[in-house]
């Protein structure tokens, strides 16, 4: 290719970072608030440790808790969206500020009062991961869970159409992704790195065997059918969505549309702070 044809470098560069912006996220976009440009947190930063920043005084280790909540904390093992594990995750853990756990204690109680339990898949995520779901949307090749997070969404909407954000809420401490489980959970089967996927859009029984109620499709299924509302969702799985709604928005949270299973709580104590330290017992104080 001739050299005198193609754009600059320069203007490539500036093509690639915008394309990415205007793309790209992670995981769940958040409804609202969301400031005009990705920053760094904008609060006075913890003083660094040796495995990186620390979190404030109030976020806690869910499991502290309430240590009934299940966790299957995705982006820490290789069955998500993106096929590896995430940047920022060392550990499964679900982190979130202080006043969100309660919240869910509180969320968790009433779930068992009608037979079910609360499964988190994702919590406080760092800023460094959502910066690696942004390079991995410059890899147009890298696709290898296609088929089973986004069958019928082409990679390069995944952002445009709102199912990953940057910046997301959360990284600000008080959002999470969750559903809900029968009590006692059916055992999980195990996730092996590059067994045949099944659209996450599959009917249950078919797709990945979570052991979760029948919510309509799989979690982090980027497609209109995860929509809360989608019509096409009936019967059992509409009753599950709505329990779930029912459930969080009487402790405080707010459900993301697009999303069935992403809730921010509305009361967050940093409505405009993205952190950065890892997922691990250690960022805690
Ligand atoms: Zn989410």
């Amino acid at each position: 290719m001739s050299s005198g044809r193609r754009p600059s470098g320069a203007a490539r560069r500036l093509a690639v970072v915008l394309v990415a912006v205007a793309a790209v996220g992670a995981g769940c976009q958040q409804p609202a608030p969301r400031p005009p440009t990705p920053s760094p947190p904008s609060a006075p930063s913890p003083p660094p440790s040796a495995t990186g920043p620390r979190a404030p005084a109030d976020f806690v280790a869910l499991s502290d808790v309430d240590p009934s909540i299940h966790t299957d904390i995705r982006y820490a093992t290789a069955h998500n969206f993106v096929g590896r594990p995430i940047a920022g995750y060392p550990e499964p853990l679900c982190l979130l500020t202080r006043p969100a756990a309660e919240a869910l204690r509180r969320v968790q109680a009433a779930a068992l009062a009608e037979g079910r339990s609360v499964k988190v898949y994702d919590c406080y995520r760092p800023q460094r991961a959502v910066d690696d779901f942004v390079a991995w949307a410059k890899l147009p090749g890298e696709q290898q869970m296609k088929a089973e997070f986004y069958p019928d969404v082409a990679k390069s909407k995944l952002f445009a159409d709102g199912y990953v954000g940057t910046p997301t809420a959360h990284s600000r401490g008080s959002t999470l992704d969750l559903t809900l489980v029968p009590v006692p959970p059916p055992t999980q089967p195990g996730y092996l790195p590059g067994q045949p996927p099944v659209a996450c859009t599959a009917p249950p029984g078919q797709r990945f065997p979570d052991n979760s109620v029948d919510m309509g499709t799989g979690f982090d299924c980027f497609d209109p059918l995860a929509h809360t509302a989608d019509a096409r969702v009936t019967g059992a799985a509409r009753a599950n969505r709505e329990l779930l709604r029912r459930l969080m928005t009487a402790q405080g949270f707010q459900n993301y549309p697009r999303e069935w299973w992403h809730y921010q709580f509305t009361a967050e104590p940093y409505p405009r702070t993205y952190f950065n330290f890892p997922v691990a017992r250690s960022s805690l104080p």
